[in-house]
């Protein structure tokens, strides 16, 4: 089967319009990162390139090579924010594959030893709590 098309009209491209809110940890000329409104464990944020693709099956090359990097200093920063034992970081192409957001990204999370991940799109978290998650994040860049 054929890669679906990039749709711009998706939660992830209405961000980078500035069309809705987030909360931001990062951005630069080709990326942006912000926190995930529902959090499988305290800290948890999405990596996103400002080109649009589906997914990393359509995503151009030369946008991961310039995405990876940040994806490493925001997994770096995030462990520290957190004083997390490790990272775990996430990308799901297509639906099988859990995708629900169909605008290329990668999940940080900070993992704790003894602590169990909460579920993919499971509770939303209060604003007030991303916004102060987001500041300790940034402050660890
Ligand atoms: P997935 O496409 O399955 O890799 O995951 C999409 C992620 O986006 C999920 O973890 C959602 O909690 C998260 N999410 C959905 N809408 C928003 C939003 N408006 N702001 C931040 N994160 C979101």
């Amino acid at each position: 089967m054929s890669v679906q098309a990039y749709d711009e009209n998706n939660i992830f491209g209405k961000i980078l319009k500035g069309e809705i809110p987030c909360h931001k940890v990062y951005e630069d000329e080709h990326t942006l990162a912000f926190m995930d409104v529902m959090p499988q464990a305290p800290g948890h944020l999405l990596v996103i390139p400002k080109t649009g693709s589906r997914n990393l099956l359509d995503a151009d090359p030369a946008v991961l090579a310039r995405l990876i990097p940040v994806v490493q200093k925001l997994a770096v920063a995030a462990k520290e924010a957190f004083e997390a034992d490790g990272v775990f970081i996430a990308q799901f192409n297509e639906p099988a594959a859990g995708q629900t957001v169909f605008h290329l990204h990668f999940h940080v999370i900070p993992r704790r030893e003894g602590e169990p991940l909460k579920p993919h799109t499971g509770k939303m978290e209060d604003h007030a709590v991303l916004a102060e998650h987001a500041r300790k994040v940034r402050d660890a860049l």
